[in-house]
């Protein structure tokens, strides 16, 4: 359970960064947009249009996966509409078609990356706005430098792992120029990339230590998960050993055991309200077999007895 959850408390929290690093990337592009729009603004806004496709598609993907992980961890509960999951599901999924749907959007920003990979343009950021396509000029043929499970799990170490994989599957989508499976992969690497940097970016700014602290476990679990989802991308060349690789699993299972005190405050943190939430089962008072039968004696079938 822990396994099928706290990934998905990190993913959401990271979410929340990421947009917010984005809007403000958004923002500052748009103060500098009173005219006629130049090259370098052209260039960002590209940037960001692509960069937003891959992340549109990672997202939807990623939190409709997610919400249905979720409604089977909790059994039958999860199928019954007392618990509202069914409901929010349905409310949710219809965004992985709307506004564009994955086999489009990653077709989109793969190639608009491909163009910068070939055509690559030298433009200066402003400090506000982040280098979205940053992981072009890293090394492909680089390995990773990590000598021992905690040096895998610094900051520039794991940000770097997921821009060598953004470039090499970007590499092989270059290989492979008709195939939808490899654009698929490197919209995904690249998309993910920038949002552990969000969510990195997000971290630094926390001003209160401890629930920094608590933040960066997430970030750190949020990148050992994705790291063991796609485990093959990150040994290709070797990028990660044999070794390094088994790291990647000990230290995402370790990491459930730091995060579980705080999983409950983490989720309350969100501040969804039980009436928003509309569930006997995700209730904040805990109270939920009381509820449950509230809410099937009011099923207007349990008006009468059965026998009668
Ligand atoms: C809940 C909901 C709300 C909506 N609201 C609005 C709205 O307010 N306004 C509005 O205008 N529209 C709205 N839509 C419509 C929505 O934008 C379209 O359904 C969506 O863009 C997909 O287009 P389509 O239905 O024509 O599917 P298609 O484009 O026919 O796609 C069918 C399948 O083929 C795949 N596919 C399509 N093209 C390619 C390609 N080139 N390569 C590989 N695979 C491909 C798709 O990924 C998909 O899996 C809404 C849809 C939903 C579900």
């Amino acid at each position: 359970q822990q396994l099928t959850l706290f990934p998905l408390i990190s993913m959401s929290y990271g979410c929340i960064f990421t947009a917010r690093r984005i809007q403000i990337s958004y923002d500052d592009l748009l103060q500098q947009l009173n005219g006629d729009i130049n090259s370098d603004q052209l260039y960002l806004q590209n940037q960001l249009h692509t960069t937003l496709s891959g992340l549109k598609a990672l997202l939807t993907t990623e939190v409709g996966n997610g919400m249905e992980r979720a409604r089977r961890a909790c059994g039958g509960h999860g199928f019954s509409s007392s618990s509202n999951i069914p409901h929010l599901i349905n409310v949710f999924i219809g965004s992985l078609t709307f506004e564009g749907t994955f086999d489009v959007l990653v077709q989109q920003h793969t190639s608009s990356l491909l163009k910068r990979l070939h055509k690559p343009v030298n433009v200066r950021t402003r400090d506000q706005s982040m280098d979205l396509f940053g992981f072009l000029n890293v090394d492909p043929h680089e390995t990773c430098i990590a000598s021992s499970p905690s040096l895998l799990l610094e900051p520039p170490v794991l940000l770097r792992a997921f821009q060598v994989r953004a470039l090499k599957t970007l590499l092989q989508s270059s290989h492979h120029r008709t195939s939808l499976h490899f654009q698929s992969r490197a919209s995904m690497g690249h998309a993910e990339s920038v949002l552990l940097q969000c969510f990195y970016d997000g971290v630094l700014e926390i001003t209160d230590k401890p629930l920094q602290a608590v933040m960066f476990q997430l970030w750190q679990l949020y990148a050992l998960w994705r790291m063991n989802e796609h485990l093959g991308e990150f040994r290709m060349d070797n990028y990660l050993n044999a070794q390094q690789a088994s790291w990647v699993q000990e230290s995402m299972l370790g990491m459930l055991a730091k995060i579980r005190p705080n999983a409950i405050p983490l989720v309350d943190g969100f501040g969804i309200t039980d009436f928003e939430l509309n569930s006997a089962i995700g209730r904040y008072d805990g109270d939920i077999y009381r509820a449950l039968i509230e809410r099937a004696a009011k099923e207007p079938l349990n008006k009468t007895d059965v026998v009668e």
